[in-house]
């Protein structure tokens, strides 16, 4: 059993901040939960500033953190961008997709990230050719979570097709695909995975896997039965070109195809929903089918902005995601879902402060598949996120509200404890377990894009 005194304390949208909050911890969950102790008892560790359930990461692609920067010069499109993300696809062997992942897994930590969705489609050597070890990258992926300190929730990924006509994959393609939903649930079947990692589907989008066999994948997931069951995500409409191929090819849009195919409901995550039509948004919400913003990587990416308050008036709990990893800030990514709609609409106040942070911890976390995290509260898992409030940038903050300064100008800077499953990761702004991020980052991108 350990303590920890909080300064303050957000113990969820019911209840809002509090102070002087002493959290009992046993093992990797949490105890007690006393607010009103005016000074630390013996033993507790005092936590200064603003304490915060764990932080989910809901979307990722853990490699391509070694893009940030690189794809900046001249003009272009998400399709010109992603041909930079396959030049260092083909690049990755399983060492270095490993070390990548570990030093991004360790950067997301600082930000104060304790679970990490990752949407995991490099399956398979160059050409697609099998490792000995069919999941090999996946559990590359859970080993470099482990050694960050997080948990993980590996999204294995159907990719069977380069276009929505279903034509073949071709290049850097290869290595993500399995054949066929039997190809990729037979090698999903072997996977056996620690504590700290859960397996969960995804199918990357309806450009990359044909109807029947999101229906097929859907019904391989139990949708349409109980509650309990992996979690699935799908890239959904983040691009217009994917709508009108998919009208095109279906007559229906992406949303009304997944939906046929009965890839919908609370266990499915659409990411990005960026381009959708009102009937859309009407069978997201219908269903209870949730959405993972990804706001930094929409507007690197010229995606566009996702409907965000039409669609949790729908009904879709909202999440959000750093994808890309053009930047790796999670209050960042949620604040933007309320500035973005503030620059479409030209009026403030669709989302409060913590409705946003809401989004990026308990809802991110159930969405991950976590239901039981992203709460500070008796019997949940004991994550916890200080944040400074003696900042330069959140300094001044207002003693009554403290919130509205962090999820609007704290960034992961500011983040200065972070504990996952009742184990400290981060002191002082200190990763205890990945002695130098940063040299880990630069030693490992450099070495991604010194391989041919
Ligand atoms: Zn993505």
């Amino acid at each position: 059993m350990s303590a920890y005194w909080a300064e303050r304390a957000w113990l969820g949208a019911d209840t809002g901040v509090v102070t002087g909050v002493v959290v009992e911890v046993d093992a990797d969950r949490f105890g007690a939960i006393t607010p009103g102790v005016a000074r630390p008892p013996a033993g507790a560790v005092r936590l200064a500033g603003l304490t915060l359930p764990g932080l989910a990461n809901a979307h990722s692609h853990a490699f391509h953190r070694a893009l940030r920067g690189r794809t900046h010069a001249g003009k272009g499109t998400f399709w010109t961008w992603r041909e930079r993300m396959y030049d260092l696809a083909g690049r990755l062997d399983p060492d270095a997709l490993h070390a990548v992942a570990r030093a991004t897994f360790a950067e997301m930590a600082l930000a104060g990230v304790t679970c990490v969705g990752e949407f995991h489609y490099l399956h398979h050597g160059p050409g697609g050719v099998r490792y000995a070890e069919p999941n090999e990258t996946g559990y590359r992926l859970v080993a470099a979570a482990a050694e960050a300190g997080i948990r993980i929730t590996l999204l294995d990924t159907v990719f069977l097709a380069s276009t929505v006509d279903g034509a073949p994959l071709e290049g850097p393609q290869l290595r993500f695909g399995d054949g066929d939903l039997d190809g990729w649930a037979g090698r999903l079947a072997g996977l056996r995975l620690p504590a700290h990692a859960r397996a969960g589907a995804a199918a990357h989008s309806v450009r990359a896997v044909p109807a029947d066999a999101l229906a097929d994948l859907a019904e391989w997931a139990g949708l349409s039965g109980p509650a309990e069951g992996p979690p699935v995500h799908v890239h959904l409409s983040e691009q217009r070109a994917e709508n009108d191929a998919c009208l095109k090819r279906y007559g229906r849009t992406p949303t009304q195809v997944l939906d046929e195919a009965g890839l919908t409901g609370p266990r499915v995550t659409a990411v990005h929903a960026t381009h959708l039509t009102d009937d859309d948004r009407t069978a997201l919400g219908d269903s209870d089918t949730r959405v993972c913003l990804c706001p930094t990587t929409e507007r690197d990416l010229a995606d566009g902005i996702g409907p965000a308050r039409a669609l949790a008036d729908a009904g879709s709990a909202l999440c959000v995601g750093s994808d890309s990893h053009a930047v790796i800030d999670l209050f960042e990514e949620a604040r933007a879902v309320e500035l973005d709609e503030r620059l479409r609409d030209e009026h403030r106040g669709h989302f409060d402060a913590s409705e946003l942070l809401d989004a990026a911890t308990a809802a991110g976390h159930a969405a991950l598949g976590w239901p039981d995290a992203g709460v500070i509260a008796p019997g949940a898992r004991a994550d916890l996120v200080t944040v400074r409030l003696d900042s330069v940038r959140t300094a001044g903050f207002d003693e009554s509200a403290p919130l509205p300064a962090v999820v609007f100008a704290a960034t992961a800077a500011d983040v200065t404890h972070v504990v996952v499953d009742g184990r400290v990761v981060v002191r002082d702004g200190r990763h205890l377990l990945v002695e130098d991020v940063p040299r880990a980052l630069a030693d490992s991108i450099a070495a991604a894009w010194a391989r041919s």
